[in-house]
């Protein structure tokens, strides 16, 4: 098959041979797809794909091999070099490569990684971005990564540092003055020790907390908690990873903007959450 998709007003770029083409999947629904990654999907011989890549995206791509490189938490990096060499073999062979990675490949995806080595070894890439999980995922759960009465700036970190450890390389007092809003990746294992950074740092126990697994998929579940809570309340929850984690008041948007709950009608529990009282058309 190998074609590239058909819209009007547009080119779609052609995954030739030997290319390698690095390409983020979005945080688990398929729509949340680019029309690039689609267009990738079509072309590509070989799709290597991460773990947090949903298999229905991969139906997609019938006429290509699936090959599966998934690393979960915590596991050695060392296999990072493999999954480098093998896009490389590959290319070498003369296949359509298409590098399929959860979210947005460059952030905290590694992508950066695979795609130096590929240049360094000649191999010649495109990078095709994707909706990343601290962005779409948070959105899917009605949280606004930014909203003008609560934050003007957000910080992503991850929980886990290079060795998978948590991340002790992060300056937390100074993400805890800078930032009104926190996305954390990767935090799951580490939540309890992230948590008390912070709230030795001066945040307020009372901060709202909001912990969104498996977004934007058919499993995803949302726990809201607090600062002070949201260890035990992760516990007893049973929540499992892939987790987002944000801590700041745009998580009490939610009580007006959980879509997907007000899909069947239901209605929102507040309509102005953080009680400025402005009305939506001067905002
Ligand atoms: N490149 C990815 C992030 C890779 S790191 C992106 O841009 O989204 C893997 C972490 O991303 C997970 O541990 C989790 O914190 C987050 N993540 C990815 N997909 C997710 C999803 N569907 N739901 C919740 N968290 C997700």
């Amino acid at each position: 098959m190998n074609d590239s998709i058909s819209l009007p007003g547009q080119t779609w770029p052609t995954l030739e041979p030997g290319w390698v083409w690095l390409c983020g999947a979005g945080p688990g629904d398929p729509g949340l797809l680019t029309l690039h990654a689609l267009n990738a999907l079509r072309q590509a011989d070989v799709v290597i794909y991460d773990a947090l890549v949903q298999e229905a995206i991969l139906d997609w791509a019938p006429q290509a091999k699936h090959e599966y490189a998934g690393k979960r938490g915590g596991k050695p990096s060392a296999k990072q070099r493999d999954i480098s060499l093998r896009l490389v073999e590959l290319a070498r062979q003369g296949k359509r490569v298409l590098r399929l990675k959860g979210g947005d490949p460059f952030v905290f995806g590694r992508g950066g990684e695979e795609a130096q080595s590929l240049v360094q070894h000649n191999i010649p890439i495109r990078i095709i971005p994707g909706i990343s999980a601290g962005i779409g995922g948070l959105a899917y759960a009605g949280i606004p990564v930014t909203h003008r009465d609560v934050n003007q700036s957000v910080t992503f970190v991850t929980g886990h540092d290079q060795s998978g450890n948590a991340t002790g390389s992060l300056d937390w007092p100074a993400i805890s003055r800078g930032s009104q809003v926190i996305v954390i990746y990767m935090g799951m294992k580490h939540i309890a020790r992230i948590t008390s950074e912070l709230l030795d740092a001066g945040r307020n126990p009372s901060e709202p907390v909001a912990v969104v697994t498996s977004a934007t998929t058919s499993e995803q579940r949302v726990l809201e908690t607090t600062l002070a809570t949201c260890v035990d309340d992760i516990t007893a929850s049973g929540l499992e990873p892939p987790a987002i984690i944000c801590v700041g008041r745009s998580v009490l948007m939610r009580q007006v903007l959980d879509w997907q709950t007000m899909l069947d009608g239901t209605a929102p529990r507040a309509l102005d959450p953080l009680g400025r009282g402005r009305p939506a058309e001067s905002a």
